[in-house]
């Protein structure tokens, strides 16, 4: 059966509204066993003004440590602007992600820009990119893509509307967001069919949150419109300042063992991976750990894909 590609964002998102700051070596201590136990694509942190998130002001140092002893490890980091992938590029991260908010309320608020402002920016970021040496693929995060915590419903078709424009500045792959959680299972077949219908491969993977429970049935949907790749996070660790006693991203432990049991490739492994949430909680011990099988172990009639 086929391969599903998992972008740990952990490190990034699950961090960013964390009460407590974690240390560098802590960060690359809790990567490696991200590593150790399969994970291939790691978020590591956010080229933003260290005054904005000042969890993650220590990022181009995560990054430099984390590819001197991963080697192997697709390192991507959050970039919102020129300056933030000019600082990601030099850092010298594979992948670089781009948020994009298809709300205008969100896009304000959070990135101080128009959608199409962003299209424009983008522009800019792919003809910069172009001309360095080294290629760095983008992947832009469709904030805000089935529901927004401020302008409300979000139609479908401004959705389309975005990628399209994303899609024609060049971008290499587009995730989905569900950025605040409202997304449900019928509504994320008709996004995924609408946004391929207009931009087909180009749309990537589905970057999913929990804010209401259905984070693993809007994977599930996901999945069954041939969605092969997804942003997660350990324990869930995150959260939405607006849902208190939410979870942050789907949770990797739960998807991993979901993926696996319904036969899809991960390469990731569960015991290895439940290590690495002893590792988070070390550094972090006042974040609650979200996640249904960590808490209740593994099934002893769980079998790996095949
Ligand atoms: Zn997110």
């Amino acid at each position: 059966m086929s391969f599903v590609s998992i972008c740990e964002v952990g490190p990034r998102d699950g961090l960013q509204i964390a009460k407590t700051r974690m240390s560098t070596d802590d960060k690359v201590a809790w990567i490696l066993s991200l590593a150790t136990a399969g994970i291939q694509e790691i978020e590591v942190g956010s080229f933003v003004p260290p005054r904005v998130i000042p969890q993650l002001a220590d990022t181009a140092e995560v990054v430099a440590k984390v590819l001197a002893a991963l080697p192997n490890l697709t390192v991507q980091a959050l970039a919102p602007n020129l300056r933030g992938v000019q600082n990601a590029y030099h850092a010298g991260v594979h992948k670089i992600a781009i948020p994009v908010s298809v709300s205008d309320g969100h896009s304000q608020a959070n990135l101080n820009r128009t959608p199409a402002q962003s299209i424009e920016m983008m522009r800019e970021v792919m003809d910069w990119l172009k001309a360095q040496p080294r290629k760095v693929p983008v992947v832009a995060g469709a904030s805000t893509a089935f529901g927004c915590s401020i302008d409300g419903v979000v139609p479908t078709a401004k959705t389309v509307a975005l990628c399209e424009g994303l899609a024609r500045a060049g971008v290499d792959q587009i995730m989905l967001a569900d950025t605040v959680g409202y997304a449900y299972p019928a509504q994320v077949k008709e996004v995924v069919r609408a946004t391929r219908a207009a931009i087909g491969p180009v749309l990537y993977g589905l970057h999913l949150h929990d804010t209401c429970g259905l984070g693993i049935a809007n994977a599930v949907a996901g999945l069954e419109e041939g969605i092969r790749a997804f942003d997660s996070c350990l324990a869930g660790l995150g959260g939405c300042p607006y849902a208190p006693g939410a979870s942050g991203n789907v949770v990797t432990e739960d998807l991993v063992f979901m993926l696996e049991s319904m036969g899809f490739r991960t390469g990731i492994d569960i015991p290895a991976l439940l290590e690495s949430r002893k590792v988070l909680h070390a550094a972090l011990p006042a974040e609650p750990l979200h996640g249904q099988m960590p808490k209740a172990g593994l099934p002893p009639t769980f079998r790996k894909a095949a």
